[in-house]
């Protein structure tokens, strides 16, 4: 029996659609996607709105759900705990320390915490690059069941990782890696919805040998997903390509047996005019993280370049111990004031352009329609509070949304047409339960 459509109708004051502010604004979904897009008054007469639920969004405007293309969950336990150290010495006392101790249900709490975050700030899509997999798939299941309790939309980047330097809990044969995202992907992956898709993510030219990246390639190309790769984050990065491949990290990887177009490419900050070319060339997209570039101080990809070569860029927050926020709305004011002032340019790069980024190009370059109010677009909105004065004066809405925005002003968010995120609270999860979660876990862990 098949049931009825679930309606929804969204109704606000305001609405930011592909870039430009409109005033009232009415949108219909049915059954996640949606189906139309008018004046409140036009959409009430429409026979297909009969019955429909309204969320009553006066007072509001409307954005779309943002989408962070780069994340690693489990960090958002580690925040705080190794700032401000040099990478090796992080990576040791924190990183190396206390991720090889946490078992699914501590993974399934670093998700509840990460994601749920992330839908207070705005975020509705999330990629999360997981490598803590220990030989199997219970980790990366415990993850993707966080997002699905919240209500959040996920991709679940599975790591193939195969450098010895690493804890046991990361590292992989290339046999088990390949079964493992099979069976992931063959039991997770939605292509109804899109409320979780698994995608193979081989780690960085360090964390995963060429067999284990084309093993990962291959993967993408058989599942008909894209697939992600960390290259050029540290200068050192470079250097060591250099000295093990004769050639630097894009060129390296383009030598091998992969698919570049389906490539989304995390950070790219010492790729030279060669290496963009080439990445212009044969269309990677990049998954751009500016706030933990910065953080890290790891140095500043030449996202205008790019762009201007037709490259396809998203933004990431990268994890919550490297940034330390979860917001991508956060990442759109990063990422133009870090391009203006790599360029001493204010021209260098506008809000909407860095808007667009954080929306429909995260969604394109994952592969999922999302990021866009559209009609056939799932339907992943976040309603703004028009009452607070980061977003005033109103004339300037696209604009104030990116420079200007308190996160104070987010109050509710829909992912799949449902409320997620009510009055500024999770409607899901109690908060209360997450933060007990993550005291428990984190409780002996020092600085
Ligand atoms: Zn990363």
């Amino acid at each position: 029996m098949p049931t009825d459509p679930q309606r929804v109708l969204i109704v606000a004051d305001r609405a930011v659609i592909d870039g430009v502010a409109r005033d009232a604004t009415a949108i219909l979904a049915i059954d996640g996607a949606i189906a139309a897009i008018d004046t409140p008054t036009a959409l009430a007469a429409d026979p297909r709105a009969a019955g429909a639920t309204l969320i009553d969004w006066r007072g509001r405007a409307i954005i779309p759900g943002t989408v962070n293309a780069h994340n690693h969950s489990f960090q958002s336990l580690l925040r705080g705990i190794g700032d401000d150290l040099p990478f090796l010495e992080w990576r040791d006392r924190a990183l190396y320390r206390y991720s090889p101790r946490l078992g699914a249900d501590d993974l399934h709490t670093a998700g509840l915490f990460a994601f749920g975050e992330m839908l207070l700030h705005g975020v509705t899509t999330v990629c999360d690059f997981f490598y803590l997999n220990s030989q199997a798939n219970d980790h990366a299941s415990a993850v993707i069941e966080s997002a699905q309790r919240l209500g959040m939309r996920i991709v679940m980047a599975r790591c193939f990782y195969d450098w010895d330097g690493a804890p046991a809990a990361y590292r992989e044969t290339i046999p088990q890696a390949v079964a493992n995202f099979e069976g992931l992907h063959a039991r997770y992956h939605d292509r109804d919805r899109a409320l979780v898709s698994v995608q193979p993510a081989p780690h960085s030219q360090h964390g995963a040998t060429p067999a284990m990246i084309e093993a990962g390639a291959g993967c993408a190309r058989d599942a008909g997903v894209p697939w992600h790769i960390h290259l050029a984050e540290e200068q050192y990065q470079v250097e060591q390509s250099l000295a093990r491949f004769g050639t630097r990290p894009y060129h390296a990887v383009a030598q091998l047996d992969v698919d570049l177009a389906r490539a989304i490419v995390v950070h790219a900050c010492w790729f030279d005019e060669g290496e963009r070319a080439a990445m212009a060339e044969r269309q990677s997209a990049l998954a751009y993280c500016p706030g933990s570039n910065m953080f890290l101080g790891d140095g500043i990809t030449d996202v205008v370049d790019l762009r201007r070569r037709g490259v396809r860029v998203g933004l990431g927050t990268d994890g919550g111990c490297s940034n330390n926020r979860v917001s991508v709305l956060d990442e759109m004011r990063a990422c133009a004031l870090l391009q203006k002032v790599a360029r001493t340019d204010g021209q260098a790069i506008g809000a909407e352009d860095c808007f667009a980024m954080g929306t429909a190009a995260g969604g394109e370059i994952l592969g999922l329609p999302v990021g866009r109010i559209a009609v056939g677009y799932r339907c992943d909105l976040v309603a703004l509070d028009l009452s607070d004065p980061s977003l005033w004066p109103e004339q300037a809405l696209e604009k104030n949304v990116v420079y200007a925005l308190s996160s104070r002003a987010i109050t509710d968010v829909v992912v799949d047409g449902e409320v997620v995120v009510r009055d500024r609270h999770l409607t899901r999860v109690a908060q209360d339960e997450i933060h007990r979660r993550v005291r428990t876990v984190t409780s002996s862990w020092t600085r």
